[in-house]
């Protein structure tokens, strides 16, 4: 049977940050519902456009075309042993559509890490985030700088700050995530696979925390 991960959390928590850690020491493949839709207006499809109207204003796209979106991913065989699902669920519908998508695909969602920090913090890592245009791998100028300035230390690619980065958006990214994902918590406690993360950490001991709720 496949094992989904789904990482849960606000944004600017680490996610990304860890599902790429966790994809390498897994070998499960990393699925990150925003990247996905990053590379659909890099290569300006239908569904790019449609999904920047929401994504500069720092609001969800909605529901029916993100599901459709992740259930072509999931139809790749590289998920044949499961994914580590980031950003996707983020509402309750989103998360029905997941367990009804893993009864095709003979899955099922393992655990959910919930990754959790104060809400100032989310704000002033997100105002220092920047991103690999090729890959999405993150840093930050604080706290995780990169080795060479404007280049990313993984694949040397450019570091870019992202537009929904800015502070009046990311203000709105963390409503948009109390009124419409945090839900998906008592979804998930109730269904016994929540496991809490304190993301104040160190990105080292978040990780050793994420593998521990993965063993167990
Ligand atoms: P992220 O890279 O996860 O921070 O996502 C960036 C933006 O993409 C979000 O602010 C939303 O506009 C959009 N997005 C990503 N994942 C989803 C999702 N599961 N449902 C709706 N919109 C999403």
């Amino acid at each position: 049977m496949a094992t989904f991960i789904v990482l849960l959390g606000p944004p600017g928590v680490g996610k990304g940050t860890q599902a790429k850690i966790l994809s390498e020491q897994s070998g499960l493949v990393h699925i990150s519902s925003g990247d996905l839709f990053r590379e659909n207006i890099k290569n300006q499809t239908e569904l790019g456009k449609l999904a920047q109207t929401y994504m500069t204003k720092g609001e969800l796209v909605p529901n029916d075309v993100t599901i459709a979106m992740i259930r072509e991913r999931l139809h790749h065989p590289d998920c044949k042993k499961g994914a580590i699902l980031d950003g996707f669920p983020r509402t309750p519908a989103q998360a029905d559509a997941l367990e009804n998508m893993l009864h095709e695909f003979d899955g099922h969602v393992d655990v959910v890490p919930f990754i959790t920090a104060a809400e100032d913090i989310l704000v002033e890592r997100l105002s220092a985030r920047w991103t690999c245009r090729a890959n999405g791998h993150i840093f930050n100028e604080k706290f995780n700088p990169e080795k060479e300035a404007g280049k990313c230390d993984f694949d040397g690619s450019e570091l870019y700050q992202r537009d929904d980065d800015k502070a009046e958006t990311v203000k709105r990214r963390i409503d948009v995530y109390l009124d419409q994902t945090s839900p998906l918590i008592s979804y998930y406690r109730d269904h016994d696979k929540l496991v809490e993360i304190d993301g104040m950490q160190s990105i080292e001991q978040v990780t050793r925390d994420l593998l521990n709720a993965l063993k167990n």
